[in-house]
């Protein structure tokens, strides 16, 4: 019987492994800089908290949500994405008295029931931020702008961010009544959205289906009340104020229910048709509708793997700095013990004050031409040889394998 990774899955290893880390490790950086601090949540959490929040017309909760029940029949979900479990968790632990700033980030694997293809996956990252608490459009635009920046951090400048607003709860529903009848007239339109026009019209935007691309359709940008208009003015004088480039895109709609006035997508050419890397927007409903105070929010989800595919077409992860391999090699059985040592020292202390460094080796019961063959085969730049007439006056010698010179050191300097 022979395994394989389930379908839509991935294993990461190899360069791939480095360039995750280091893209998480730049996002970490840039959250820090503007004052957001982790949270990890569980994988798993109750079914009904994603069924709730993200909508029940949703593409995630139709289709993609892995749902399964526990031993005691309880029903739990795989998390399809991060909102919701950061919303609970913010609930759950009066997360607004711990940390007044309300400022939030966490990265980690996402699960949905998807078909598999470029970009796509059953299992696949994101890198979110939420701020709570905060109904200026200024959180707003400050959330597009940190995305902005975790781009940029990467090298991927070549990015469109488009904006819209979908309102809120005393002018969207005249844009639904308008919608629904605007769309009892269109012909054509393919199954799931002829359902969705009862229940969710706006979802009418996020079809994929060709036959439901239209044009000519009423936009929500026209039916904005007073203060929705506002905002959405002032989220766009920020963002122009801090030079940051934007569409505004009225069929801009996302595919979770939870979002309230801004929402915004930034997409790139560098990624091929599924070119969305950034989704996000504002939920001033949410933490309400799943048993919170009425607590206004916006944050967005990065796309961990398109963002990396992104970073890597555009050259970013090409110059990377590895650390410098050394390996340790012994001439004599008895010198091991002293290689060893020296290897436990090295790992610890940095060779010659140098801490950006692997070490490998020694190891037991091969000539010194398989080790240095072995050393040649893992690609380590210098092999430290402990050799029995050099050690005893306290030297080794040091092969530089690229071009097989070789000198004597000290072993005391290293
Ligand atoms: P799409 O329209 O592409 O299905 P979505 O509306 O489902 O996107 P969100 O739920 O807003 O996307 O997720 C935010 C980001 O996470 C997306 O822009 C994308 O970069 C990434 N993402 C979403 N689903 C997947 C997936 N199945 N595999 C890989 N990345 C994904
Ligand atoms: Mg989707």
């Amino acid at each position: 019987m022979n395994y394989k990774s389930p379908r839509g899955t991935h294993d990461v290893f190899g360069k791939t492994v480095l360039w995750l880390n280091l893209l998480e490790q730049k996002a970490k950086e840039i959250f820090i800089r503007h004052g957001f601090e982790e949270v990890r949540t569980p994988i798993f959490e109750e079914a009904t908290l994603f069924t709730r929040s993200i909508g029940q017309t949703t593409d995630i909760v139709e289709k993609e949500m892995y749902i399964f029940e526990d031993r005691k029949k309880r029903k739990l979900a795989l998390r399809p994405e991060g909102t919701a479990s950061l919303a609970r968790a913010f609930i759950e632990h009066r997360m607004d008295t711990l940390s007044p700033a309300c400022k939030f980030f966490y990265l980690g694997e996402m699960f949905r029931y998807e078909r598999p293809q470029a970009g796509r996956y059953r299992q696949f990252r994101q890198i979110g931020a939420e701020i709570y608490a905060n109904s200026s459009p200024a959180a707003d635009a400050e959330i597009i702008i940190l995305a902005q920046e975790i781009l940029f951090s990467l090298g991927i400048d070549k990015i469109n961010i488009h904006i819209n607003s979908l309102g809120c709860e005393k002018c969207r529903p005249l844009f639904r009544e308008t919608l629904i009848k605007y769309f009892s007239f269109v012909k054509n339109l393919c199954k799931d959205c002829l359902r969705r026009l009862k229940k969710n019209p706006l979802r009418l935007f996020d079809c994929k289906v060709d036959s439901c691309k239209f044009t000519g359709v009423p936009e929500m940008l026209g039916y904005l009340c007073c203060d929705c208009k506002d905002n959405f003015y002032i989220v766009q004088l920020l963002l122009k104020k801090a030079n940051c480039n934007f569409t505004v895109n009225g069929k801009l709609v996302r595919g979770l229910d939870y979002y309230t006035k801004t929402v915004f997508e930034v997409r790139s050419d560098a990624v091929g048709p599924q070119d969305t890397l950034v989704a996000g927007g504002r939920y001033d409903n949410l933490v309400k509708e799943i048993g919170g105070q009425n607590t206004p929010a916006v944050g967005f989800a990065i796309g961990v793997e398109r963002a990396l595919f992104a970073a890597q077409s555009v050259g970013f992860f090409d110059n990377l700095k590895n650390p410098e391999k050394f390996f340790l090699a012994i001439t004599d059985q008895e010198l091991f013990s002293e290689a060893f040592a020296f290897a436990v020292k090295a790992t610890r202390y940095g060779i010659n004050g140098n801490k950006d460094i692997s070490v490998f080796g020694p190891i037991n019961g091969k000539s010194l031409t398989n080790q240095l063959k072995f050393a040649d085969k893992i690609q380590v730049s210098k092999t430290i040889i402990f050799a029995k007439a050099e050690f005893e006056n306290g030297e080794v010698l040091i092969k530089n394998m690229k071009d097989k010179t070789q000198s004597k050191v000290e072993l005391n300097k290293l």
